[in-house]
């Protein structure tokens, strides 16, 4: 428990500190905070100083504008946070271990090597490449119980009959001999496994190097006419890879081994064997080709569409949805990416920046499987349906249902977004600037027109609530705003709103002329907001004779413009 708290303590400021070292942006701060997964931030320094040197320091990133540094940033990521993942996750579980040792030991050839002796200390590579190399190594890298277990073995009498699952297995089983499926270069186990069922038939009564000690039996389910060898066919290799050319099992096994193995190798190829991952890719990709386009509007909400028409030319299989203003939410889920058996999934945001990652594994498919493709591919449709409803939920992903609540303002009941009005509306809105219609009204809800009926107009609230519907109420409102309002209806329309809002300008950094659709000429006033964070912001005037247009530049203060 002490020792936790003086972690946390130690890892407050970590990314502050290294923030300030490598003069990063916030936004490429938490891309790279979130391909550390210690929990004290510990690889943090390394990986931001790698970035620094593989990212920001190469052509073209200097001089790259924001968005595409976004973009550089955000494939850093992609590329090496799952490297990074998998190095932390299998050297942690690795390291003690003086087998992977030995081994790691043989790879790098010298014993005294820094990665040798503190494999799990990110800081003694040097650079991402090794990472990388080190990382595919600790994958692969099985002990000798976990490679035992790739086998089926039995037992009978002075025999031990091992049938190898895996190429580790078949290494081990067949050490001593000359077998090809057992040497450590240029393995041919796959080759042989594909069309045959291997043996392993193991004398111990015999001497270690007698020639029958071990004797490799492939039994063969798949014809290889090339060798004149039918289904069924046995043949057999003794310890020197000698093929025993015209002797059958029955020859020189007592009758219960040759039994045992006509028993398993019947059992075997009527059984299910689990399809590879690329046999599994070829099939999930031509049925998600047939959906390749499909709006996915009655599950996940209008606008997401999924698209798998890049695969071939970029591996990248993704579903999308176009929030204006903000622009694009990505989801990219490759099945299968890089060879891997899941699907991992990542959200990339409208700025291009990495907002989650996750990933599923589809569901185990065998060859006795019909439908491989529609299956893999439903199974992937549900999976990706759930995990985006839960990213739309988290990061409140939605079309924005613009209100327009005053002359000059509208804003989106769903979020609170809110933003000022033009005479001209934003491709995703109707509203324009101008006193508040009967339409306008109508599209708020009940609880808006008694806020706005009694704050701006001065209604009570038993006059709204005397109404007996919505109607009633906008047709009072209506009255109150054309009775209240008189006066500023003789004044030029938007003056005395545009005087209120520069009130709390800074400064006027534009003036232009237009003109609206229906050719009512306006004037809109560019300026910058008052107070840190003020961003720009407009307000237009509209107006009909070069008269009114003076008293506007008189009385907004705009002649020395
Ligand atoms: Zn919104």
């Amino acid at each position: 428990m002490k020792l936790l708290m003086v972690e946390n303590i130690l890892s407050e400021g970590i990314p502050e500190k290294v923030q300030k070292k490598y003069g990063l942006t916030n936004g490429e701060m938490m891309v790279l905070g979130m391909m550390d997964p210690t929990p004290t931030k510990k690889l943090l320094e390394w990986i931001t100083k790698h970035y620094v040197e593989d990212m920001r320091n190469t052509n073209g990133y200097p001089s790259a504008g924001e968005a595409e540094k976004q973009a550089f940033t955000s494939g850093f990521h992609a590329k090496h946070q799952p490297v990074i993942e998998s190095w932390f996750e299998n050297i942690e579980k690795k390291k003690d271990n003086p087998d992977f040792i030995k081994d790691l030991v043989e790879l790098l050839g010298n014993p005294n090597h820094p990665i040798a002796k503190s494999p799990a200390d990110i800081n003694v590579y040097d650079g991402l490449y090794v990472l990388r190399r080190i990382t595919e190594f600790a994958e692969a890298f099985m002990s000798k119980s976990d490679i035992k277990k790739q086998s089926i073995k039995k037992k009978i009498g002075n025999y031990l009959i091992v049938v190898p699952k895996s190429e580790g297995a078949s290494c081990y089983y067949g050490a001593g001999t000359r077998w090809c499926t057992a040497a450590k270069n240029a393995n041919y186990f796959d080759r042989y496994a594909k069309d045959a069922i291997i043996f392993y038939v193991i004398n111990l009564g015999k001497e270690e190097g007698e020639p029958l000690q071990k004797v490799a039996v492939l039994k063969y389910f798949n014809p290889k006419d090339e060798h004149d060898i039918n289904v069924g066919d046995y043949t057999l290799w003794n310890v020197a890879d000698k093929q025993l050319k015209g002797l059958d099992p029955e020859d020189i096994f007592p009758k219960d081994v040759v039994k045992w193995m006509e028993e398993y190798y019947n059992k075997s190829i009527d059984s299910p064997q689990p399809l590879s991952v690329k046999a599994k890719t070829k099939a999930i990709m031509e049925s998600l080709h047939t959906m390749d386009g499909m709006y996915l509007t009655s599950t996940l909400g209008p606008g997401w569409r999924f698209d798998s028409s890049d695969y071939e030319m970029d591996g990248t299989v993704s579903f999308a949805k176009e929030v204006p203003p903000e622009g694009w939410y990505i989801v990219y889920a490759t099945p299968y990416y890089d060879g891997r058996n899941i699907v991992p999934v990542e959200l990339q945001g409208p700025e291009g920046d990495v907002l989650a990652n996750t990933s599923f594994a589809l569901t185990p498919v065998t060859n006795k499987h019909e439908n491989v493709g529609p299956t893999l591919a439903a199974d992937y449709m549900k999976n990706m349906k759930s995990i985006i409803k839960d990213f739309i939920e988290e990061f409140d992903i939605h079309d924005h249902t613009w209100l327009k609540v005053n002359a000059d303002r509208e804003f989106c009941s769903d979020c609170g977004e809110s933003r000022a009005l033009g005479v001209t509306p934003y491709p995703d809105s109707d509203n324009v600037q101008g006193t508040m219609t009967r339409r306008d009204y109508l599209q708020l809800p009940d609880e808006y027109l008694f806020d706005i009926g009694i704050e701006q107009l001065g209604l009570t609230a038993d006059q709204l609530r005397a109404k007996p519907d919505k109607r009633g109420r906008v047709d009072l409102i209506m009255w109150a705003q054309e009775h209240g309002n008189k006066e500023e209806e003789q004044e030029i329309e938007g003056l005395e709103n545009a005087k209120q809002r520069l009130s709390k300008s800074e400064q006027i950094t534009d003036l232009e002329f237009s003109n609206t659709d229906k050719g009512e000429k306006f004037l809109k006033i560019h300026y910058k907001e008052k107070g840190p964070g003020g961003g720009p912001e407009f307000v237009s005037v509209k107006y009909n004779t070069p008269e009114e247009l003076q008293t506007i530049y008189k009385s907004l203060d705009l002649l020395n413009i």
